[in-house]
C-alpha cells in the first residue's frame, strides 16, 4: 500500500562515538517541498547519507510507502525512487550535457527512443538544450548544477534531494533555480528534500522547513513559524537574515 511517503524516524548516525544525528525524524510528502536546515556541521548532509544509507544508522529507520529501507544499499534506494544530488558536483565531465542525462535515463532501463525523448524534455524544461552537445567540463557552474538537477530527474525519483544545488550561485542563476524547482513537485509528482544556505530562495521555495542544530531538531513546520522561532534565529538565522525578507 502507498502512501506515497518518505519517513525517518529518530533517526541517528555516530562517526567513531560521535553524535552526527540525534534522534531526528522527518517526513516528505509526494508535491511538496521541504527545506533542510541549519548551520555548518549540524548534520544536514549526514541525515541525506542516512535516508539514501550512505552511512549505517546507529538507530531509527527511514521507510518508503511504510516499507523500511534500513537494510537496502544506496543503489537500491535509487531504484525504490530517492534520488539525490551532492554538495560538490558530480558530472561525468568528459561527456557531453545530454550524455550525462541519458546516462540516467538508460538505467532506468527504458528503450532507446524513449530515453532520447526524455533527455531532450528535460534538457529543454532546464533551459539546456542550446548545451546539449557541450562537455560538462565547458560549462558555467551554475549550468552544470541545472545539469546535475536534470541527471536526478532522468531516473525518474519520487523524492528529490538535492543538497546545496544553489551553493555558488549568483543571484540570477539562483532566481532561475528557484522557478525551475518550485515547479517539480506538481509538474512531476515528486516530493523535494532540499538544503541550501540562501536563505532567500529557502524561504521562498519551501512548503515546510525543518531544522537542525548540533545534529538535533530545533525547529520543524511553517516557513513562518520556523523564522520566528527564537531558537532558529539563535542558531542559525541571525537577524540580518531575518530581516533580508521582510
Ligand atoms: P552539514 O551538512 O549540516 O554541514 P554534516 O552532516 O556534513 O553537516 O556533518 C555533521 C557532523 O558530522 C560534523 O561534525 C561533521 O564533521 C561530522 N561528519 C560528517 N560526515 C562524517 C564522516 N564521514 N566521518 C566523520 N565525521 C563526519
Ligand atoms: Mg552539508
Amino acid at each position: 500500500m502507498s502512501d506515497g511517503r518518505l519517513r525517518a524516524r529518530d533517526v541517528s548516525v555516530e562517526f567513531s562515538g560521535l553524535r552526527a544525528l540525534d534522534g531526528v525524524s522527518l517526513d516528505l510528502d509526494r508535491g511538496e517541498i521541504v527545506g533542510l536546515i541549519g548551520p555548518n556541521g549540524s548534520g544536514k548532509t549526514t541525515m541525506v547519507n542516512a535516508i539514501t544509507r550512505q552511512v549505517p544508522l546507529a538507530g531509527g529507520e527511514v521507510t518508503v510507502d511504510g516499507v523500511s529501507l534500513n537494510d537496502l544499499k544506496p543503489h537500491e534506494v535509487a531504484r525504490r525512487g530517492i534520488v539525490r544530488s551532492f554538495q560538490i558536483v558530480r558530472l561525468f565531465d568528459h561527456l557531453t550535457v545530454a550524455e550525462n542525462v541519458e546516462t540516467a535515463a538508460l538505467a532506468q532501463g527504458h528503450g532507446r527512443r524513449a530515453v532520447q525523448s526524455r533527455v531532450e524534455e528535460l534538457l529543454m524544461e532546464f533551459g539546456l538544450a542550446g548545451r546539449a552537445d557541450s562537455l560538462a567540463s565547458e560549462l558555467s557552474y551554475g549550468d552544470k548544477r541545472r545539469v546535475e538537477i536534470a541527471r536526478a530527474l532522468a531516473a525518474e525519483p519520487a523524492f528529490l534531494i538535492l543538497d546545496e544545488p544553489a551553493a555558488g550561485m549568483n543571484e540570477g542563476e539562483s532566481d532561475v533555480l528557484l522557478a525551475l524547482l518550485s515547479a517539480l513537485p506538481t509538474r512531476r509528482k515528486l516530493g523535494l528534500l532540499i538544503i541550501d544556505h540562501d536563505m532567500a530562495l529557502i524561504m521562498r521555495l519551501c512548503h515546510r522547513l525543518h531544522v537542525l542544530a548540533s545534529g538535533r531538531t530545533i525547529a520543524a513546520g511553517s516557513v513562518e513559524s520556523v523564522r520566528r522561532n527564537p531558537a532558529v534565529i539563535e542558531a542559525y538565522l541571525g537577524s540580518s537574515a531575518t530581516t533580508a525578507h521582510a
